[in-house]
């Protein structure tokens, strides 16, 4: 039974977890930063309880309630959602949304058209370099381009990762604002039957997509040995559909047909080949200018799921809940860590409170790690609210 996660258990162990292990002041302080200037009472809870009874509307003035409330419901499933301009409650019509972390949430199954290791709630750490790129890419947008500080990166407990921002001005951001920045962010776009989701026009690259670029090329080439995405007949024939040029597509088509199986070996061949079709093409290379980057975004570009993003009111798992499906908990990372996380060793409820799990002190570690990064990451943010607070009663002074 060590290592062994069953869901039955849940009911007993849970309330004990979220004693002794789940970082409830940390939780208190970080979302009282997140609401203010409102108080911590007027932000949404959920709770989902074992049979699936689905709580919406709570919510809790201090940490002294929320352990109250963990004791008495003891939550399979834990969401915050946004904060009103009162106390939230079933049934008040005067409830008005007022603030809301900027929240991302990124999940693998949205890569089961590329990733050929997994499928669905599988995942593994092949198809995890999708979520260290993703993670890459935000995080420096995020800050680069848009100037925010307070970023929190969540495992999600199963197969993704969530991020909050919590910076004023994205808490304050409207929707068309949220939409605006998931608009930006997103470069990936069309169902399942279009072939080519990724189109860069022909003239100079914006910073941010030149940027994330570079960050896909540091992988590009393991993800591509890894994932095989050009091996098998039908994954060719995928890939070569993303080439619009009809000329330069059957030149590809006959030589890599011709050629090993092997990804980078035909991805090399083919850089070859469009290299010197551009330079004898100048016409055709205005047009397929960034078929390169082009390819690699298709690929490797974070997937957003947007409506996350754009939705101002949208509940998301609380960082350090149990995922009630595989009992890992939604640990924080830090963003230049997620290369170096296993998912092995992120921690389960199960193996935090039985010390004869043989992965026990490895989770223990990794667990006192992520509540760290949680704590240094709502330390900066309380700072950053006591100056915007000064300089806000200063500004009255001055008037
Ligand atoms: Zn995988």
């Amino acid at each position: 039974m060590v290592g062994q996660y069953d869901e039955n258990l849940l009911p007993d162990m849970l309330p004990i977890y979220y004693t002794r292990q789940f970082p409830q002041k940390i939780l208190c302080r970080w979302l009282s930063c997140g609401s203010s200037p409102q108080p911590l009472c007027n932000r949404e809870l959920s709770f989902t309880l074992a049979d699936d009874v689905y709580l919406r509307y709570l919510s809790f003035s201090d940490q002294k309630e929320l352990q109250t409330l963990f004791q008495k419901k003891c939550p399979h499933k834990l969401d915050i959602g946004a904060v009103y301009n009162t106390k939230p409650s079933i049934g008040r019509h005067d409830a008005v949304v007022l603030a809301r972390e900027l929240v991302f949430d990124i999940d693998l199954t949205d890569y089961d058209e590329i990733r050929t290791c997994c499928q669905e709630a599988k995942v593994c750490d092949k198809c995890w370099k999708f979520m260290v790129i993703a993670c890459e890419i935000l995080n420096t947008a995020l800050k680069d381009d848009f100037g925010f500080q307070s970023i929190l990166w969540v495992f999600s407990g199963r197969r993704g990762i969530h991020c909050w921002v919590s910076d004023y001005e994205a808490r304050t951001l409207d929707s068309p604002g949220r939409s605006a920045v998931a608009d930006y962010l997103c470069l990936i776009s069309g169902g399942e039957n279009q072939s080519k989701k990724v189109h860069l026009g022909s003239d100079n690259l914006h910073t941010s997509i030149k940027r994330a670029v570079t960050i896909i090329d540091r992988y590009f080439i393991k993800v591509l040995e890894e994932q095989e995405f050009l091996s098998t007949d039908e994954r060719l024939k995928k890939f070569l559909k993303m080439i619009q040029d009809e000329n330069l597509r059957n030149q590809v088509e006959s030589n890599l047909q011709k050629m090993s199986e092997s990804s980078v070996e035909r991805w090399e061949a083919f850089v070859e080949i469009y290299n010197r079709h551009c330079k004898e093409n100048p016409n055709s290379f205005r047009k397929s200018k960034y078929l390169l980057e082009e390819i690699k975004i298709q690929y490797c570009y974070p997937r957003l799921d947007v409506n996350v993003t754009k939705g101002f009111n949208h509940l998301l798992k609380s960082p350090f809940s149990i995922h009630p499906k595989t009992g890992k908990v939604s640990i924080a990372f830090k963003p230049e860590n997620a290369k170096n996380m296993k998912l092995e060793d992120i921690p389960t409820i199960y193996t935090l409170l039985d010390d004869s799990a043989s992965e026990n002190s490895k989770h223990d570690s990794n667990m006192k790690l992520a509540v760290k990064t949680f704590q240094e990451v709502v330390f900066s943010l309380e700072k950053a609210e006591a100056l915007r607070r000064r300089n806000e009663a200063s500004a009255t002074l001055d008037f």
